[in-house]
């Protein structure tokens, strides 16, 4: 019989980097006379992003983080929005720019992300970025699969050899998620609509991430004994209730190490960006 799961708790890691973060951040306002700072962009009012928008603002403030508002209306020409995006490339107080997504209907994400400077794009989504990841050297890190690693090394998870199955292949968050774990030595399997038998893929993981946004697609007794379990998903439940992908009341039973919705990678996720913003801002210098 299974010994219950060690929940992962993701505030209190991520706690522990925003810590790091400010002592970074403090060390880098006594070199340098002036605090690392986050662009955030915000185009038009989706109101689930400018949720995000505000804890991301708050974040920054309790790190020691200068927080620069962008927030433009949702009728900015996609010319304009570009000029904003160079203007900010090159704003030297600027260390890092985060472009919330999803854009109004009219921009092409693609085009306007592409034309922030990689070095500043500290939500690691620029192809450059992508494209140093995959060849073993990477950069500045996607922050959501950066935070599934973070806590899997603070919960002293062993990667290397683990069979790992994601579940998920977008560019945000599944495909850099299998790039980091293949980076960390696991071998890597990647899942999506395509996949033809999800449950045997999921089966004969040493190490799970869910990142399809389907709450209850990865079934509690898919999961191996003893397997390690990172719920990426956010899912509103029938009942209005935050849930991942993973059936966590049974999934708990099993598995060795799991992440709860709420309070699990969403936090990581945040502090990875911080974390980033730091790491960018340094790298300038
Ligand atoms: P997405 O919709 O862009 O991608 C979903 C992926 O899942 C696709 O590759 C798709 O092929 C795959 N998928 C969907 N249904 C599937 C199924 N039935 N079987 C197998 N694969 C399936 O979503 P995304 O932006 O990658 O986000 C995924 C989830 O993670 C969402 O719930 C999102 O809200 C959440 N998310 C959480 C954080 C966080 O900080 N916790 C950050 C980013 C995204």
């Amino acid at each position: 019989m299974a010994t219950a799961a060690i929940i992962m708790d993701g505030k209190a890691v991520g706690a522990k980097v925003r810590a790091e973060v400010k002592r970074r951040a403090a060390a880098f306002m006594a070199a340098h006379g002036r605090a690392p700072g986050l662009a955030v962009v915000q185009v038009g009012e989706d109101p689930s992003s400018s949720g995000y928008v505000l804890s991301k603002r708050k974040g920054c403030e309790e790190a020691g983080i200068a927080s620069f508002a962008n927030d433009i209306p949702a009728s900015v020409t996609r010319a304009e929005l570009l000029a904003l995006v160079h203007q900010l490339n090159d704003n030297p107080l600027v260390d890092g720019i985060l472009m919330q997504l999803p854009l109004p209907a009219g921009l092409d994400a693609n085009e306007i992300t592409d034309a922030i400077d990689p070095k500043k794009d500290v939500d690691g989504f620029h192809p450059h970025n992508t494209g140093l990841l995959a060849q073993k050297r990477p950069g500045l890190r996607p922050c959501t699969p950066y935070g599934v690693i973070r806590l899997a090394q603070e919960y002293g998870i062993k990667l290397k050899g683990l069979r790992a199955t994601v579940v998920g292949a977008s560019n945000i968050v599944g495909r850099p998620m299998a790039l980091e774990l293949l980076l960390a030595g696991a071998t890597v399997t990647i899942c999506h609509t395509g996949t033809r038998d999800l449950r045997s893929e999921v089966e004969r993981a040493d190490l799970v991430v869910a990142a399809a946004g389907r709450a209850g697609l990865v079934r509690g007794e898919w999961i191996r004994e003893g397997a390690a379990v990172f719920d990426v998903g956010i899912n509103r439940n029938a009942e209005g209730r935050l849930v991942g992908d993973v059936d966590y009341d049974v999934a708990i039973r099993r598995a060795g190490w799991i992440t709860p919705v709420p309070g699990g990678i969403g936090p990581m996720t945040i502090a990875m960006l911080l974390s980033n913003t730091l790491d960018a801002a340094t790298a300038a210098k």
